[in-house]
């Protein structure tokens, strides 16, 4: 079987132009949570600062991990009650998952590990998997039957939890709490092109975060963004190719089992709560384009920019001032979404 494991940054933080305060730039580059992380942060606090943001990360990483023996999500999965205490981030993160599943009907579902593992993309063994392997492992997940009460977590026999989908926009929320409580004011921290963008730029005009096109080189668009997450799930950022030459991304459609196909190659929130953002990055993108709509309609806290097949970009009027489109791109339409 052949297989292709691509990992491409879906956006990427432009900090051209940033002259001028040049000798205040520090930046750190660490890797963690599975991906390549880098931050850039200005003035006197920034390199002491950004040595405790990634600190942060790495506490978080342990308690998230779905791998980690120590981690409370690996106790959870190898558990011989039905019932942990998680510590206060791992229940945190739980909680959101489990409100964002409430919350979109299920397109989000953090007990969907058994699913991700039957496609083998949990050891990199990615596989098309029989129908009798994904209707057992349907089964086994469910969010309505994981119950949190306060850091008790409850799961029935069988299931168990993941927080791939929420991880890094969580750690991005906290690095910048870390960096925004030592007294930074202008810093971009990004999780594997999931951006927690600190203040603005050191000369006060906006970062610029660059969308990779899908399709190709280059990018799609730009958008200039000031204190906020911008996080992106995308069809084209980890798939694998069956012996037929069909690609399966790892984005799974609760309903089916399968890879979510609704046209859609990547969502991409923008909003103040990392953790959020990240969630319904996942959730959009299963829920496919006029869900999202309707999604965004009902709910006020945050922002979106989809990317369809056949280069249609579409982004919610609270962005239309900030995002333009680049390359190709500028040839197609760019729909803007009101309320
Ligand atoms: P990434 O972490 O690659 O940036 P996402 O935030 O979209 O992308 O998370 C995808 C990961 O979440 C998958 O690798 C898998 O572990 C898990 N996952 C896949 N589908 C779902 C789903 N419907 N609900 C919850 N988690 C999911
Ligand atoms: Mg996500």
């Amino acid at each position: 079987m052949k297989r292709l494991w691509a990992c491409l940054f879906a956006v990427c933080v432009l900090l051209a132009g940033c002259g001028g305060e040049a000798a205040e730039k520090q930046r750190r580059d660490f890797f963690a949570m599975d991906t390549y992380m880098t931050m850039t942060a200005y003035g006197p606090h920034a390199e002491e600062a950004m040595k405790e943001a990634e600190a942060r990360i790495r506490e978080l990483e342990e308690e998230l991990s779905v791998t980690r023996e120590e981690s409370n999500i690996y106790r959870m999965n190898h558990r011989t009650n039905e019932s942990v205490l998680l510590g206060a981030d791992a229940a945190e993160a739980v909680g959101a998952a489990l409100r964002i599943a409430r919350e979109t009907g299920g397109a989000l579902d953090p007990t969907i590990y058994p699913v991700v593992e039957a496609w083998g993309f949990t050891k990199d063994q990615q596989q098309v998997p029989s129908e009798e392997a994904l209707r057992e492992a349907l089964a086994r997940t469910g969010w309505q039957r994981a119950h949190l009460t306060e850091r008790t977590l409850t799961l029935e026999p069988g299931m168990e939890i993941d927080l791939g989908a929420v991880g890094k926009g969580f750690a991005g929320r906290e690095a910048g709490k870390v960096l925004r409580d030592r007294g930074v004011t202008s810093a971009i921290v990004s999780l594997g092109g999931n951006i927690e963008a600190v203040g603005a730029r050191p000369d006060g005009t906006p970062w610029r975060v660059g969308f990779r096109a899908p399709d190709g080189e280059g990018y799609a668009g730009m958008l200039s963004v000031e204190d906020a997450a911008v996080v992106t799930s995308g069809s084209y950022e980890r798939y694998f190719t069956d012996e037929n030459g069909r690609r399966w991304h790892h984005i799974i459609d609760p309903a089916t089992g399968h890879p979510a196909e609704n046209g859609l190659l990547s969502v991409t929130v923008v909003g103040r709560d990392g953790l959020s953002c990240d969630g319904l990055s996942t959730a959009l993108f299963v829920m496919g384009k006029e869900n999202a709509a309707a999604y965004w309609r009902a709910h006020h806290d945050f922002d979106m920019i989809l990317i369809e097949e056949g280069r249609r970009v579409t982004v919610t009027e609270g962005l239309a001032e900030r995002f333009a489109l680049r390359g190709e791109y500028t040839k197609g339409p760019l729909e803007v979404l009101r309320r």
